[in-house]
């Protein structure tokens, strides 16, 4: 799906609550680490969908995407996204191919880093409390900080 000149970029770390959320996957816990599972389209949410999540938040479950918030984002400094940035600096490749994802020509991370974006991409959960040492780094999270999310991607 081509993106047009109008069409806002795509967040694919978004919450509930942001504007066109889609369900870009489903987070899959059968290997040792979380991995999203990419679904074939992005799929609308109904609120009966995502309190399929429960009791987990809806981002242990899901990975949504919605319109960049930009300067309302504070991974945002004006111009790129830093967390993308740092994903893709930071993180080692978690896939060896491209996944195969539905919001590639609207993807924020995409459009800013490339293929390193996408390698990485699939072991981003969103709001996690998994997160090892480096994950929360890239997250910009503080080292400790109890009862707190440690993934805010
Ligand atoms: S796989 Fe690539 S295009 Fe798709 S959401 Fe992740 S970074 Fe964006």
């Amino acid at each position: 799906m081509a993106r047009r000149a109008d069409q806002p970029l795509k967040c694919p770390s978004a919450q509930p609550g942001m504007a066109d959320v889609r369900l870009l996957g489903v987070i899959s816990r059968d290997g040792e680490t979380p991995t999203l599972a990419y679904l074939d389209e992005p799929v609308a949410p109904t609120p009966d969908m995502l309190a399929l999540a429960e009791p987990l938040p809806v981002s242990h479950v899901f990975r949504l995407a919605a319109n960049c918030e930009e300067k309302k984002c504070h991974h945002f400094d004006g111009a790129r996204c830093q967390l993308a940035v740092r994903i893709a600096k930071m993180l080692p490749e978690a896939v060896d191919k491209l996944p195969a994802c539905t919001i590639r020509p609207q993807c924020r991370w995409f459009r800013q880093e490339g293929r390193a974006a996408c390698l990485r991409c699939p072991q981003i959960v969103t709001g996690t409390y998994e997160a090892d040492e480096v994950l929360k780094e890239v997250c910009g999270v503080p080292p400790r900080r109890d009862a707190t999310p440690a993934n805010e991607a």
